[in-house]
């Protein structure tokens, strides 16, 4: 029952570089449906965990499995196929294509083959009514013709979440979402992100502990590479080693 309920499970994880564990021995279960915090101070490892989970990087050690299958063993491609996507950086995005154009790029390559039936049929509508659908969930129904360069930076990672639905994701991987935006821009984008989140699951590194409080279900906290407490934001909140090693001490 365990498994069914947790769609990514990652057992005995270790990245060791040049002698040095960025992770080590890292057990994680996400459970199906739910918005997932990965935290902990700079150096914590939260990045090599991303970067494992989606294939990016190989693991010295350690298995991973998505909805029952073992990926260990897939590439990034294989594992965004079967809907275990990480998001787009805004350095993925073209900055002289509108938002709409943008998102349709996202589509296509989602779409493979069957877009390129479509093309021959020259019926691009469902393309530009699926990605309009798209920008609207995310708030950006109005920039739709907006060169992405021309965003202000809280739009680009509006548009950046739209650009990963397009891939239909069934996890979602967001590497700080609200990385570098000041007030203004972090309620829409939690709100966003948990729009988004309906009928799949969100796995994120955010360093913002409001948002986390607001936003996440379940909570990792790593330090040096290894799961130092874990439980919903009151229980990690409260945990005095999470308290010590956010202070610093
Ligand atoms: P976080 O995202 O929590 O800040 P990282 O996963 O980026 O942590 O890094 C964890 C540790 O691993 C850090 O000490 C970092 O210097 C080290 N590290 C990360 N990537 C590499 C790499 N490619 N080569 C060597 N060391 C790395």
């Amino acid at each position: 029952a365990q498994d069914a309920d947790n769609v990514l499970v990652a057992e005995g994880l270790t990245k060791v570089f040049a002698g040095f564990a960025a992770v080590k021995d890292v057990n994680l279960a996400v459970r199906r449906g739910s918005i997932h915090a990965l935290i902990g101070p700079n150096g914590a490892g939260k990045t090599t965990c991303f970067n494992l989970l989606t294939k990016t990087l190989a693991p010295t050690s350690g298995k991973i499995v998505f909805d029952g299958e073992d990926i260990s063993s897939l590439r990034t491609s294989q594992v965004a196929r079967r809907g275990l996507v990480r998001s787009f950086q805004i350095s993925a995005t073209f900055p002289n294509l509108t938002a709409r154009e943008n998102v349709r790029v996202a589509l296509q390559s989602s779409y493979g083959t069957a877009y390129q039936f479509w093309r021959s049929l020259r019926a691009v509508a469902p393309l530009n009514s699926r990605a309009d659908e798209l920008l609207e969930q995310v708030g950006l129904a109005n920039s739709r013709d907006t060169p992405a360069a021309e965003l202000s930076y809280g739009k680009k990672r509006a548009l950046e979440i739209a650009t990963t639905l397009a891939l239909e994701p069934r996890v979602m991987l967001l590497d700080e979402p609200t990385a570098g935006m000041g007030h203004e821009d972090i309620e829409p984008i939690t709100d966003l992100i948990r729009r988004a989140a309906v009928g799949r699951t969100v796995l994120l590194v955010e360093h913002n502990l409001s948002v986390v409080s607001t936003l996440c279900d379940k909570i990792t906290v790593l330090q040096h590479g290894q799961v130092l407490a874990e439980g919903n934001y009151a229980e990690v909140s409260n945990n005095p080693a999470v308290v010590t090693a956010y202070m610093g001490g």
